[in-house]
């Protein structure tokens, strides 16, 4: 143990040296009464192109008053798990919503969407079982296949073929296969239509953990099924976040009643841990309505984005194949990176700079994500500096 405890300054060092440490910037305020586009960092205001508020939903004063409404009723900590004293009224409206809004049975809420999908994939599979996994999967997702303790195969990038072929070579054995939704570091969407073939020829589960598609992406903010015209038959298991498009906190699963009940009788990560606080629940409820009522911010984020990649070609920036707010540019190195973001924070935006080993070996990049509550001009000027520091000089237009 003590040795193991000298051992830390020399990892970090390596880290360091590697330039893989990661730095937090503390959030000092916001610059506008309803919004968190303008963040204070430093004493100084950066228009924050790193968030998840995909929606603008997350400084919503009428998320903000159901939030301060509900703890004055119900206080600020839920007490107990769910199996004892802790599920409310709001949780349980909040079920009853999101289960309507997915189309679905029923629907039952985590506290984060890294325990739901630990949920999901250690209790659906287990020992001498196999889950196939999209290389480039969400790390809760390979987490929750560890835990379970199967057989993990994590088949190339978006190929559901390669999945296909997998499922076909051990046709008895009990399968899952598991994928984003929209994928969180490329903003690609998962080939659905034909996980979802393969999965049933196999008889095998199939797992959407669609954080960043639900409230974005669809006509009506229902996500990558709706964009890819699946039913809640042809994926089985959903599984929500609630701490990105909905600006609030927290986390779902919704698919039919008895895969419900046997998640809240068996899954580890439901079972014992404290509740979401209620008033997390009542804030979430409010963002639900909002979400469906005002299709406006979605219809408007789509325009930024297309505004966003339209710019970007033309200063040849290098851009993935991603329709969606995030938008990834991908420079290779750990130093280009950090240089790049340096560059764009002197100028007054902030940018995630990602790293191995949250994305793969030689494909760092700068993750950009767009929100609705961003102005036309904050997109030209951000794509505008991004071809200052970031663009291809030899590469043909559209690269
Ligand atoms: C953010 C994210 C999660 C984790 O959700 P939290 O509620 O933040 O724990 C899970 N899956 C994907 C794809 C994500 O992007």
């Amino acid at each position: 143990m003590k040795r193991a405890a000298h051992a830390l300054p020399e990892a970090l060092a390596r880290l360091e040296a590697a330039r893989l440490t990661r730095r937090r910037t503390t959030v000092e305020g916001f610059a506008d009464a309803h919004s968190r586009a303008h963040v204070r960092v430093g004493g100084r205001t950066l228009i924050d192109f790193s968030s998840n508020d995909y929606l603008g939903l997350a400084r919503h004063p009428q998320l903000a008053a159901a939030m301060s409404e509900s703890a004055r009723a119900a206080g600020a900590g839920s007490a107990a798990s769910h199996l004892l004293a802790g599920h409310g009224t709001e949780h349980e409206r909040l079920e009853e919503e999101l289960a309507a809004f997915t189309g679905r049975e029923r629907a039952l809420l985590f506290s984060t969407g890294y325990m739901a999908n630990l949920a999901v994939i250690a209790t659906l599979t287990g020992r001498g079982e196999r889950i196939l996994l999209d290389r480039l999967s969400h790390a809760s997702l390979i987490d929750g296949a560890q835990l379970a303790g199967a057989d993990l195969k994590r088949y190339p990038h978006a190929d559901a073929e390669a999945a296909a072929r997998a499922l076909a070579e051990d046709p008895e054995r009990t399968a899952l296969i598991g994928t984003d939704g929209v994928f969180s570091m490329d903003g690609d969407l998962a080939p659905l239509p034909a996980l979802s073939r393969a999965a049933r020829r196999a008889d095998a589960w199939l797992v959407v953990d669609d954080a960043h598609g639900l409230g974005v992406v669809g006509a009506t903010g229902r996500g990558t099924l709706e964009e890819c015209g699946m039913s809640a038959a042809d994926v089985p298991v959903l599984i929500g976040t609630l701490g990105k498009a909905f600006g609030s906190f927290g986390a779902f699963v919704a698919g039919e009643a008895a895969l419900i009940e046997y998640l809240i009788q068996r899954a580890r990560s439901y079972i014992y841990t404290t509740a979401l606080p209620q008033p997390v629940a009542a804030a979430t409820r409010k963002a639900l309505e909002l979400v469906q009522a005002e299709d406006w911010r979605r219809t408007r984020l789509a325009a930024l984005v297309e505004r966003f990649r339209r710019h970007a070609t033309e200063v040849r920036l290098p851009l993935g194949a991603s329709r969606t707010p995030i938008q990834p540019v991908v420079l290779g190195s750990e130093a280009a990176v950090l240089a790049a973001q340096r560059e764009l924070e002197a100028e007054g935006l902030k940018v995630a700079a990602i790293r191995p080993p949250t994305v793969p070996k030689g494909s760092a990049r700068l993750r950009v994500t767009l929100t609705a509550a961003h102005t036309e001009g904050e997109i030209d000027q951000l794509a505008e500096a991004l071809g200052r520091c970031c663009a291809r000089p030899g590469a043909p237009d559209g690269a």
